[in-house]
C-alpha cells in the first residue's frame, strides 16, 4: 500500500465554491463537470520504479512536455464515479472498487500499467476527506470523481510510453433531473459506428469519445439528445447509447446487449441486471436487432427503454428516430420500471436503504 504525501492549499488560497446547499425544490446551478475542488491526487509511473510519488496537492495545471505521448498516440483512460452525501451527513461510495477494476482492464487494453486497487481507493478516500466541504447537499447532487491515466514519455514513435501519470480530480455536480425525470429523444446512427469488435469499445478510453463526437453533433442538430449505436459489423444489433448502456423492456423480458467486446461494461448496467433479476424480472443479455425492436414498437410491445450510467443512473427514452421515422416510446412518459430502479439505486447510493449487495461503502 502506498504512502501519500499531502500538501494542502493554504486556507487563504482556497478556491471560491459554487453554492452547494439548496432549498427543497430549488434548482441547482452546479451542472456537470464545471467545478473542480481544491486538491487532486497524483502518482507517477516509471518502468524502473513502478508507481511512485503518490501525493495530494493543490488543484493546478499539469506541467507537460509537448512531446508527451498522450498528445500524439492517445494513450488515455479514465473512470467516472461519485461520492454521495447521504443519510446523517455521511459520505458514501458506490461500487468504487469495480471502477478501478475496470480501469485496470482499460489499462491492459491500452498497454498501460495497472494501478494497485487498494492504493487507488486509499488515494481517493484521502482526497474526499480533504475536500469534503466540496460535496454538495441534497439527494441527486454528488461529488463527481474522475480518475485518469495518461502517457507522459516525451518521445515520438508509435509504441507504448514508458512513463505515466495517474491522477484523480473531483468536483460537485448537480442533480441530473432538476425538474424531475425527463425522457430523452434518441437518434439511431445508421451511418457512423462507435466501436468495432476487436477494437477499443470495452475500454473507457478517450479515443472512443473522440470517435463519437461527429455523430452526436449531427444528432443534436436534428434535435436529439443521444445517439443509439448499432454494432459496427452488421449495423444491425443495438449496442449502447451515448455514454450509457441501454435496456429494452419488451413484453415480459428486459433485454440488454451482451458484453460483446464493443460495448462498455457499465457498473450501473450490472447493478440493474442484478436488481431486476432479484425482483423477479426476466433479464436477458442477448443480441437485439433494430428490426426486431422496431417490429415490437409497432406492435405496441415495448413497454420501456432506458439508458443506464453513473451520471443519470436511469435515463428513460421517450422517443426514437430511425431511418426517417419517429417512434414514441411509452407515450413519451417515464415508465414504472425506470422509476422504480432509479429510486431504489439512488436510495442505496445515499445510504437511505439497507444494502443487501454490499455495494455501498461509508467514507466519512
Ligand atoms: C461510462 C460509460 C457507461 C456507463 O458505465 P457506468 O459504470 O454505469 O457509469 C456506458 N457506456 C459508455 C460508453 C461509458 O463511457
Amino acid at each position: 500500500m502506498i504512502n501519500i504525501k499531502i500538501e494542502k492549499r493554504p486556507e487563504n488560497q482556497l478556491k471560491p465554491k459554487p453554492k452547494l446547499k439548496y432549498a427543497e425544490n430549488e434548482k441547482d446551478e452546479l451542472g456537470f463537470g464545471k467545478y473542480f475542488s481544491d486538491h487532486m491526487f497524483l502518482m507517477d509511473y516509471t518502468k524502473d520504479h513502478g508507481w511512485n510519488n503518490a501525493r495530494i496537492i493543490p488543484y493546478s495545471d499539469l506541467p507537460m512536455d509537448p512531446a508527451a505521448m498522450v498528445f500524439h498516440y492517445g494513450q488515455a483512460i479514465f473512470e467516472g464515479l461519485k461520492a454521495y452525501r447521504g443519510k446523517d451527513d455521511h459520505i458514501f461510495l458506490f461500487r468504487a472498487r469495480n471502477n478501478f477494476e475496470r480501469f485496470n482492464r482499460s489499462a491492459k487494453r491500452l498497454c498501460m500499467p495497472r494501478v494497485d486497487i487498494d492504493s487507488a481507493v486509499k488515494g481517493l478516500k484521502e482526497l474526499i476527506k480533504i475536500d469534503k466541504d466540496w460535496i454538495p447537499y441534497g439527494t441527486g447532487r454528488a461529488l463527481y470523481i474522475r480518475p485518469t491515466m495518461i502517457a507522459t514519455e516525451p518521445a515520438l514513435g508509435v509504441r507504448p510510453s514508458s512513463t505515466y501519470l495517474f491522477f484523480i480530480i473531483v468536483g460537485p455536480v448537480g442533480a441530473y433531473y432538476p425538474e424531475g425525470f425527463n425522457p430523452v429523444k434518441i437518434y439511431v446512427a445508421d451511418k457512423y459506428v462507435r466501436a468495432v469488435r476487436g477494437g477499443l469499445g470495452e475500454a473507457k478510453t478517450a479515443a472512443n469519445y473522440a470517435h463519437s463526437l461527429y455523430a452526436a453533433e449531427e444528432a443534436k442538430q436534428l434535435g436529439f439528445t443521444q445517439v443509439l449505436w448499432l454494432d459496427a459489423i452488421n449495423m444491425k444489433y443495438v449496442e449502447e447509447v451515448g455514454t450509457m448502456n441501454i435496456f429494452f423492456y419488451i413484453n415480459d423480458e428486459i433485454i440488454t446487449s451482451p458484453l460483446t467486446g464493443s460495448i462498455l461494461p457499465g457498473i450501473t448496467r450490472d447493478s440493474v441486471i442484478r436488481i431486476a433479476r432479484d425482483w423477479g424480472y426476466k433479464v436477458s443479455e442477448r443480441l437485439l436487432s433494430i428490426d426486431e425492436l422496431i417490429h415490437h414498437i409497432e406492435k405496441g410491445e415495448v413497454k420501456e427503454i432506458f439508458g443506464t450510467g453513473t451520471a443519470a443512473i436511469i435515463s428513460p427514452v421517450g422517443e426514437l428516430y430511425y431511418r426517417g421515422k419517429n417512434y414514441s416510446i411509452a407515450d413519451g412518459k417515464v415508465g414504472e420500471l425506470s422509476k422504480k430502479l432509479f429510486d431504489y439505486i439512488q436510495d442505496l447510493q445515499y445510504g437511505m436503504k439497507p444494502d443487501p449487495y454490499e455495494w455501498v461503502e461509508q467514507v466519512i
